[in-house]
């Protein structure tokens, strides 16, 4: 399995923010987000091949009871099934971070679901030779309906502005996903652009009962790997 990497750090998003996590990257997205924050997953990814037993080895020796299947997209690793079924065996519990465009089998006690808006669609980037792709596989009503029928879940939606609330609450309503579900954190990997859409993101919040969710990773660290 091509892994980005492996690091011990605490959930900075989502409803479990705050909780000491392992974090497991796979290398390789569906997807081309102009904004993405891990391009060596997607744009260029990068990565080395491990075996189940490497990685779950890997995982074992930070003794943390939490572990976060992320990417790039972990769904579409043909070895993920696998190895969500190990970390089950040793009782760990399994977030997977996926934007939501597949779905597959797999042991997971929270599906933590970013399904990507219009913002993120790289128009100009590469001469826009990636925008037709992502466009087409962005959004998935049914595979959303799947994954959130079939796991615990969260809705994670990332807003550039504003006017990116019509486009959520359309996947929302598709989806039939109440609004606590919904959590809803601001585009951008610098504590200042965060602040400064945090404003009128958390007045949206409480207008349509969304729960807002920090990027505490990039308020503690700033934009590097591997926390
Ligand atoms: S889905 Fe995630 S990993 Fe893939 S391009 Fe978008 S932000 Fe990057």
């Amino acid at each position: 399995m091509k892994i980005s990497e492996i690091f011990h750090s605490i959930q900075g998003e989502g409803s479990l923010v705050g909780v000491p996590s392992v974090f497991v990257r796979t290398s390789g997205c569906n997807l081309r987000c102009v904004w993405c924050d891990t391009p060596y997953t997607s744009w260029n990814p990068e990565g080395v091949e491990m075996a189940l037993s490497e990685i779950v080895s890997a995982v074992e020796a930070y003794q943390c009871g939490h572990v976060v299947l992320t990417g790039g997209e972990p769904m579409i690793a043909p070895q993920t099934a696998a190895l969500t079924e190990l970390f089950h065996e040793r009782g760990w519990h399994i977030t997977i971070e996926t934007a939501g465009t597949v779905h597959h089998a797999v042991q997971c006690d929270l599906m933590s679901i970013s399904p990507k808006l219009e913002n993120s669609t790289p128009h100009e980037r590469d001469g826009g030779r990636w925008a037709i792709m992502h466009e087409r596989l962005r959004y998935q009503p049914e595979v959303l309906k799947k994954l959130t029928g079939n796991y615990e879940y969260q809705l994670k939606f990332v807003l550039s502005s504003p006017g990116d609330l019509g486009e959520v609450r359309k996947m929302q309503e598709a989806i039939g996903a109440p609004a606590h579900r919904v959590l809803l954190m601001p585009e951008g990997v610098t504590r200042a652009l965060m602040a400064e859409r945090g404003v009128w993101l958390a007045e949206i919040c409480k207008q349509h009962g969304y729960r807002f969710s920090p990027r505490l990773h990039i308020d503690i660290w700033g934009d590097k790997r591997g926390v």
